[in-house]
């Protein structure tokens, strides 16, 4: 076990809700060693050559750009970078897998979704879940880009009822090979993919099966034309026919009637990385956002220098500071949950899979609130561009189109919120994460007397942590109540599950980015870190705001009377800041950074 792993209080997924964590535990982006700044360094300066200087190109529909870079990508190493190196993978741990897909990904949405899709998606099933034949005949193909993947799973009728697909696995008379037929849809990568993984269902099973398919015309494959769509326009994305394709039985991936784990497990790795590929975007399109507010004049001014502007300047910055904090958080615990179970003596590939799945609560979280803020922080760019941020020929109109699918794909955020909480239940109800305990204490809390005592808030971050401990009380007096009202019935009721995944949320980012600039200042001194404590501040701010509208919502949704009384009373004490922050003045300290550094400087 490496030495930081071994000192640090891992926590399991989900158990930030129930269980403080010291900043010393958390991975920040500022914890990079010298492999992982060097690897981020070649990316970037591979994505400054070859990808940003065709920005427009990649808007044309090129979909032969797209298919060029990914090769070259490949070339480079970038799309094995979480591939054993027996695979003629580079090996690397969780935190750069991430690394790499964070800023390969911040040029074009096009290039991301191939990318996304081939290494996730298109590799990881059969790195994971594939026998030694499998993986020696396709991953180091697809590891060097020598082949490209992609992932078969949506259909006409099955989107987010993944596992209710029509396409058929028939198997021949003479046990030899299946013959799939089907229409899949939305597929990235088929216009160039080499090899497909494919779900389909064997006679009347409950759970669809994983294949390894090769594309090859011969065999009954064929494909619609490109979709048009919103944006992601040199991504591939197609339909793709499955016409009776033999595919021999020893393609099948892990066994029969395994496919929906398989296609769950991808995507809690998928969701991850997309988050994790919604920062750099977000770097961009601030640093783009804060150079062009510089030169900007308007009434004699820079446009830099009107509040309005600092405004939406710190708001981005702060959405992508604690996005960075909050994902390498979630990589790093994956990666030392994955190093003890190796260690354990765990294959590579069952380590991997535990140990994303162990924070597939996290993956959810991410996945949501990244897509969110690329989405607002490319919108609020357009805004500070004005009508130029309007226009094609200014990056900010391909990035706000290119955002919108991220909301979209690896499960819709509707699913993902739902997913959260619902494992969260699950996880208390198996009893690996101690949910009814905490919830009680709260609702103890709630029948007591509040403590008169005068707090001491000397400390950095002292009153912000204590806010955060009382917006998990937030999070267990609603859900732990829904939970005692409704039982299993609890998944019926929709907008309950989306109100407290919206605090879930809120919790574990505000509290990464507390933890990030806490860790910075107190290594480096408060003076030197001036604008990141603003950012958290900032960003606790609006998740305490979000907490009290949703817990509103939830509460009133379910509780009435008395009970519902006390329950308001609590939300308002757990909401209550007892030093209000100077919203105006945070925004200011860190505006001020940007644009005198004139870049995103964190
Ligand atoms: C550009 C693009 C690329 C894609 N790439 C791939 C790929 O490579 N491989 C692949 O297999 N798929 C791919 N997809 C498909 C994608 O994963 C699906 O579009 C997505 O899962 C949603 O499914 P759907 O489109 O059928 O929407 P639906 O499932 O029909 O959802 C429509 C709306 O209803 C909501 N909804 C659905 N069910 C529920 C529920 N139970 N409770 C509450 N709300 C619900 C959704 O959140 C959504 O808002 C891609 C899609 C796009 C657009």
């Amino acid at each position: 076990m490496s030495t930081d792993t071994a000192k640090k209080d891992l926590l399991r997924g989900g158990q930030f809700l129930v269980k403080e964590t010291k900043c010393e535990d958390v991975f920040t982006p500022e914890d990079f060693n010298e492999e992982q700044r060097m690897m981020r360094d070649s990316v970037k300066e591979f994505v400054d050559r070859e990808i940003w200087p065709h920005k427009e190109e990649f808007e044309k529909k090129n979909y032969e750009l797209t298919e060029e870079v990914m090769r070259k990508a490949g070339e480079l190493g970038f799309l094995g970078v979480a591939v054993p190196e027996e695979y003629d993978g580079l090996g690397m741990g969780f935190v750069s897998t991430m690394l790499v897909c964070d800023y390969i990904s911040g040029a074009t949405g096009s290039v991301a979704t191939a990318f996304g899709a081939h290494t996730g998606i298109g590799t990881m099933p059969i790195t994971l879940y594939g026998t030694e034949e499998q993986k020696k005949k396709y991953v180091p193909k697809l590891a060097t880009g020598e082949w490209f993947g992609a992932y078969c799973l949506t259909e006409p009728d099955a989107g987010s009822d993944a596992n209710s697909g029509k396409t058929k696995a028939v198997l021949s008379e003479d046990g030899k090979y299946y013959s799939i037929s089907g229409q899949k849809m939305w597929i990235s990568n088929a216009g160039f993919a080499d090899v497909f993984i494919v779900f389909a269902r064997i006679e009347d099973d409950k759970n669809i099966t994983g294949f390894i398919v090769e594309n090859d015309k011969e065999n009954g494959i064929s494909f619609g034309e490109e979709e048009k769509k919103l944006g992601i326009h040199s991504s591939s994305t197609r339909q793709v026919f499955f016409n009776e394709t033999k595919v021999p039985v020893e393609n099948m991936l892990s066994e029969r009637g395994n496919g929906f784990k398989i296609a769950m497990n991808a995507l809690n790795i998928g969701r991850i990385k997309l988050a994790a590929a919604s920062l750099d975007a977000q770097r961009r399109v601030t640093d783009l956002a804060v150079k062009y507010a510089n030169d900007r004049v308007q009434f004699k001014t820079p446009i830099a220098k009107f509040g309005a502007i600092k405004s939406k300047l710190a708001e981005m910055a702060t959405s992508a500071y604690v996005g960075e904090a909050a994902s390498y958080r979630a990589a790093k615990d994956i990666e030392d949950r994955i190093n003890i179970r190796l260690e354990n003596g765990a294959s590579h590939s069952e380590a991997e899979l535990k140990g994303v799945e162990e924070y597939a609560i996290e993956c959810s979280i991410l996945k949501v609130a990244c897509s969110e803020d690329i989405q607002n922080c490319s919108d609020e760019g357009i805004q500070v561009y004005g009508g130029m941020g309007f226009s094609a020929d200014t990056p900010m109109e391909s990035a706000w189109r290119d955002a919108r699918i991220a909301r979209i794909y690896e499960g819709t955020n509707e699913i993902n919120r739902m997913l959260s909480v619902g494992m969260l239940v699950k996880k208390a109800m198996k009893g690996h994460v101690d949910l009814l305990g905490p919830a009680k204490s709260v609702a103890d809390e709630l029948t007591g007397i509040p403590s008169m005592d005068k707090p001491d808030y000397s400390e950095l971050f002292a009153e912000e942590k204590e806010m955060v401990a009382k917006l998990k009380k937030v999070f267990l007096m609603v859900a732990g109540s829904a939970v005692q009202k409704f039982g299993p019935g609890l998944e019926e009721h929709q907008q309950l599950l989306l109100a407290a995944a919206d605090i879930l949320i809120e919790i574990y980012m505000a509290e990464s980015g507390i933890l990030r600039a806490e860790k910075n200042a107190k290594k480096n001194g408060e003076e030197n870190h001036k604008e990141e404590i603003a950012m958290a501040k900032l960003y606790l701010y609006h998740a305490v705001e979000i907490v009290n509208t949703k817990a509103k919502e939830g509460i009133g949704s379910f509780a009435e009377g008395d009970e519902q009384r006390m329950m308001l009373m609590g939300l308002k004490r757990f909401t209550k800041y007892q030093n209000m922050p100077n919203v105006v003045a945070l925004r200011n300290t860190i505006a001020e950074k940007l644009t005198s550094e004139n870049k995103y400087c964190f």
